[in-house]
Parts: structure tokens; C-alpha cells; sequence
């Protein structure tokens, strides 16, 4: 799930100074599970900005309203009938779910309540650990389901780099070293040949350094007509372009395989 955190009351009140009437708009779902931008949490954010609003001689006014998914369009439409309301959105989303308001409503500023952390999973109650950046091209078919781009510092994908002590990280101490673990996994379920396999280098042409991504998940669902003016006129991306052949594409050709 994503995990976010609040951002700092001083900086949120010097994101709304001289707003009078602002609605906060919480998430129901990832950022609700890690108690950044729920129902509840939301309320609380919205009392504690009034509240220091009146402590230093001003007013502000701020309602909440909780969507079950704020980064999907349908979920934030009943939005609209009472936002001319407001002076501004307060979004207690995520990242995403602040650019789906702001897309959305063009003609209202959205301030974001959240700094958006991670894709990560609880690991001990308060605690979340960042599993996956979305690198477009999983490796964890190789690696025992432990993702070697997030839970390695150097990012190595053909072993350890040699300075683990007693299996934790040498960059922290505090942290297992991911490739003590894939292997000790591997020894495990007797995969450790699988693992001596060499492979060719990861395709990155999937990650995010190209700029924007964009899926088409199911091509049944899929429907260009539906890419909006808005999108358009945003600058977003409106025909997909054909992608240059990737590093492992032109290895797995150089020997044969494609
Ligand atoms: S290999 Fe890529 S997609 Fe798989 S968990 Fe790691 S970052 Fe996520
Ligand atoms: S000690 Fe292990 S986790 Fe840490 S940088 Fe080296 S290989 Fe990566």
C-alpha cells in the first residue's frame, strides 16, 4: 500500500494563510490503514488547524469530507456540488489522489495535507518498510520475493557487495542484508543453482527515468477516445509511441533466444 505522513502543521498553515473556508478531503483506503489521511485522522488535522487559526487572531473553517478512493475520478465527483464553497481543498491523499482533485477541479486550489512516502507493508505496529518503487519489471521470480531495488542501499542485482556483517547491511546496521536473505532463502528452497544463473542486466527502460508512464492493463478495457481533452491540453501523453528495443530484448536476440 502507499504510506504517506502529514506534513507539519507550520507548513500546512502557511499553505492555507488567508483562506478562510477550506475542505479537508480524506482517503478511505492506503492512506486511511496507515493513519495519515483517513476519516479520523482528517477530522483531527481539521480541528488542530482551526484551533491554531484562532490562537493566532484569525479564522479558519475547515470541513471534511472522506472518499473511499480519492484517486479515482468517480469517487471525488460528488465533490463538485458544494466546492464553490470553499476557498480550497485541503487533500489528505496521497500524491496521486492530490493530482486527481487538482485534474478534476481545475478552478480550486488543492494544497497537499501528506508527504507521500513509500509502497510499503506494516512490519511492527507504527512501523511501515518500503517494498516496491514500481520498477516496471519485477525481479522477484529470481530473488525469493525479496525485492533487491528497495531493500538493497547499492541496488545490486547479481549478489551482495561483500560488506554485510553477521547478515545485517554494512550502509545500516540496523537493516538485513537483502542478499544474506535472498540466498539464505534460496539455500532453503534449494534454488540456490537458479540463483548462480546468469542473467541479463535488468531492463530499466520500464522504470521511471523515461518520464511518465503509462499501462494499458487490459486491452478489452481499453479505449483511446477515452484520454480527456483535459489530459490533452495538460500536456499529457496522448498516443502511445513504440518503445526502443530494451538492454535484455537485444541480449536475449544477440544470443538466439528471440
Ligand atoms: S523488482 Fe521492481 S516491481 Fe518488483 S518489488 Fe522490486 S521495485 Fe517492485
Ligand atoms: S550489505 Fe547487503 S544489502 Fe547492504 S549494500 Fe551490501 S549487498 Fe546490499
Amino acid at each position: 500500500m502507499i504510506v504517506a505522513e502529514q506534513k507539519d502543521l507550520p507548513d500546512l498553515k502557511r499553505m492555507l494563510k488567508g483562506k478562510k473556508k477550506v475542505l479537508a478531503v480524506g482517503c478511505g483506503t492506503c492512506v486511511s490503514v496507515c493513519f495519515a489521511g483517513g476519516q479520523t485522522e482528517t477530522s483531527g488535522l481539521a480541528a488542530e488547524l482551526s484551533t491554531a487559526a484562532s490562537v493566532d487572531g484569525e479564522s479558519l473553517d475547515v470541513e471534511v469530507k472522506t472518499v473511499q478512493r480519492q484517486c479515482v475520478q468517480e469517487f471525488i465527483e460528488p465533490l463538485s456540488d458544494d466546492l464553490k464553497d470553499y476557498d480550497a481543498i485541503l487533500s489528505l491523499g496521497c500524491g496521486v489522489g492530490v493530482q486527481t482533485l487538482a485534474q478534476r477541479y481545475p478552478d480550486t486550489r488543492v494544497f497537499p495535507g501528506l508527504d507521500t512516502q513509500f509502497m510499503g507493508q506494516p512490519v511492527e505496529p507504527g512501523v511501515w518498510e518500503e517494498r516496491c518503487v514500481g520498477c516496471g519489471n519485477c525481479v522477484l521470480e529470481y530473488t525469493g520475493g525479496l525485492c533487491p531495488i528497495t531493500r538493497c542501499p547499492k541496488q545490486l542485482f547479481n549478489g551482495p557487495c561483500g560488506g554485510s556483517e553477521g547478515g545485517m547491511c554494512e550502509v545500516d546496521l540496523s537493516m538485513p542484508c537483502v542478499w544474506s536473505n535472498i540466498w539464505g532463502n534460496a539455500e532453503n528452497l534449494d534454488l540456490t543453482d537458479t540463483l548462480m544463473e546468469i542473467r541479463p542486466p535488468q531492463d530499466w527502460s520500464t522504470s521511471r527515468s523515461g518520464g511518465l508512464r503509462r499501462t494499458v492493463v487490459r486491452d478489452d478495457l481499453h479505449q483511446p477516445s477515452a484520454v480527456s481533452t483535459k489530459d490533452t491540453e495538460a500536456g499529457g501523453l496522448v498516443e502511445e509511441t513504440p518503445k526502443p528495443e530494451s538492454p535484455e530484448d537485444a541480449f536475449l536476440r544477440e544470443i538466439g533466444i528471440i
